[in-house]
């Protein structure tokens, strides 16, 4: 195995930027050195928490008491053949997406403004512009210190955000199914999501993206965020994005307990305003569930 290291913070492994240090960080770049790092974990007693980008994640400020591994080497390579986009759990998103573009296969442009791996997004069942993970998987490969299979999205179990992976189960593949498209007709999509998103979102800020899911009814998350008047609402060097309500800004040296702070005070306002109980989309480690409204 890889040597572990012991002195890596989440807030090196995190969009966010913050969070403490893990018992253990493990990268490793291949299948059996995978295996090795989840052996390691058990033996020792502790959990595993695997981190794509950080992009969707909040971990406590504290120590934590878990192996963290992060997908390296094949485990985040990509290739494409025959219409399947092949990827490690690791690979990054924008990878992907340049390798599809390069081969002119088109359906993973909805990703371009996601900034997390293959296996994070099955973990998520990330998606955006009304597509998802689960429209263009074929299967990923689940390894865990039990054992080592592929997966359907029916056995999944995607959907709105959300996946039946279990702990300590890691996504070491990916085969994506697209579809041909011209180069430049990618190029083009492409463009136009990612000036939506500049135009709408705090594409330039340090955030974890979407704080909240958006309840069904009319009005997301966001937007009721926005009409209790949070835009701007700061506490320690945590703010809510003056842009999009629905994210909270690493403004000034945030702790995740600014962090948390926002996200209970937000809650009780939309409950306040809107009888309406927002269900976090982040993922916590090491922090505790937010109290009830
Ligand atoms: C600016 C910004 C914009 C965003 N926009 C969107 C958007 O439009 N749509 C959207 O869905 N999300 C969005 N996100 C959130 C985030 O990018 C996605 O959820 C993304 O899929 C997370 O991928 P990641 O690899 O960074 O996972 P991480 O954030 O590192 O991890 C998220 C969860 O996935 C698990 N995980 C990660 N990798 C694996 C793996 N290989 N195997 C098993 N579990 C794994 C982690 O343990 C954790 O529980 C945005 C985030 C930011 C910062």
């Amino acid at each position: 195995m890889n040597a572990l290291e012991h002195d890596v913070p989440l807030a090196k492994l995190t969009t966010i930027g913050t969070g403490g240090a893990p018992a253990a960080l493990a990268r490793p770049r291949t299948i059996d050195e995978l295996r090795d790092a989840l052996r390691y974990a058990r033996a020792e007693g502790l959990d595993v928490f695997v981190v794509g980008l950080g992009s969707n994640v909040l971990a406590a400020d504290g120590p934590l008491d878990v192996l963290v591994v992060r997908l390296e080497g094949e485990l985040a390579a990509v290739e494409v053949g025959d219409g399947l986009l092949r990827a490690g759990g690791g690979a990054t998103n924008a990878v992907c997406l340049h390798r599809a573009r390069a081969a002119g296969l088109g359906g993973f442009e909805f990703a371009c403004a996601i900034p997390g791996t293959a296996g994070g997004g099955v973990f998520m069942n990330a998606g955006a512009y009304g597509r998802d993970w689960n429209e263009i998987l074929v299967r990923a490969r689940v390894v865990s210190a039990e054992g080592d299979e592929w997966r359907s999205p029916g056995a999944l179990g995607l959907s709105y955000r959300h996946s039946e992976l279990r702990p300590g189960e890691v996504v070491a593949a990916v085969e994506f199914q697209l579809e041909p498209r011209p180069t430049a007709e990618i190029k083009t999509t492409v463009a136009e999501l990612v000036a939506r998103r500049k135009d709408t979102q705090p594409t330039n800020k340090r955030t974890f993206g979407s704080v909240f899911k958006n309840p069904t009814g009319e009005l997301g998350a966001g937007r009721m965020l926005e009409l209790c008047g949070l835009k701007g609402h700061r506490i320690g060097g945590a703010q809510i994005s003056p842009k999009h309500a629905n994210f909270i800004e690493n403004a000034d040296g945030a702790t995740s307990a600014d962090c948390v702070a926002l996200m209970v005070e937000a809650r009780r306002r939309v409950h306040e305003e809107y009888g309406v109980v927002l269900e976090r989309e982040v993922v916590f480690l090491g922090l505790p569930e937010l109290p009830p409204t």
